[in-house]
């Protein structure tokens, strides 16, 4: 990933973000997933009534490259216009880490970005490995 590829998928994150359906929040979010061969694939929240039946952005990008057939998940950006950069939630950490543990993830703000990877952010994970 280079710096263009960044700004590639930042702005597909913020594209995706302006689709969001977030009426009970307000607060809107893109994701923008990059495979290794550079295929994007786009996610934004869509909220709910019941508010548990609500996705983020990250998971429903993810969704979004299954559905496609893809795999080899390498880079995820997250779109928002929260005061500060913000990381994926905790489910959409346990998510990610089925298909892309290795992620490298950039979450840019109204004015600011911050770049981490999946592991950091998600240490010990479960993963297959624990099933018996
Ligand atoms: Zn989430």
């Amino acid at each position: 990933m280079n710096e263009s590829d960044w700004e590639a998928l930042r702005k597909a994150a913020f594209a995706a973000r302006a689709k969001a359906y977030a009426p009970y929040s307000g607060f809107a979010v893109g994701a923008a997933l990059r495979t290794e061969a550079g295929v994007i694939l786009v996610g934004c929240n869509v909220e709910n009534a019941s508010y548990g039946a609500t996705i983020c952005a990250e998971r429903a990008a993810l969704a979004a490259a299954v559905c496609a057939g893809e795999r080899g998940l390498a880079a995820l950006a997250i779109a928002s216009d929260a005061p500060g950069p913000t990381p994926p939630c905790g489910i959409c950490r346990q998510s990610l880490h089925e298909l892309a543990p290795d992620l490298v993830i950039r979450s840019y703000a109204a004015a600011d970005w911050a770049e981490y990877t999946l592991a950091s952010l998600l240490p010990h994970a479960f993963g297959s490995d624990q099933l018996v």
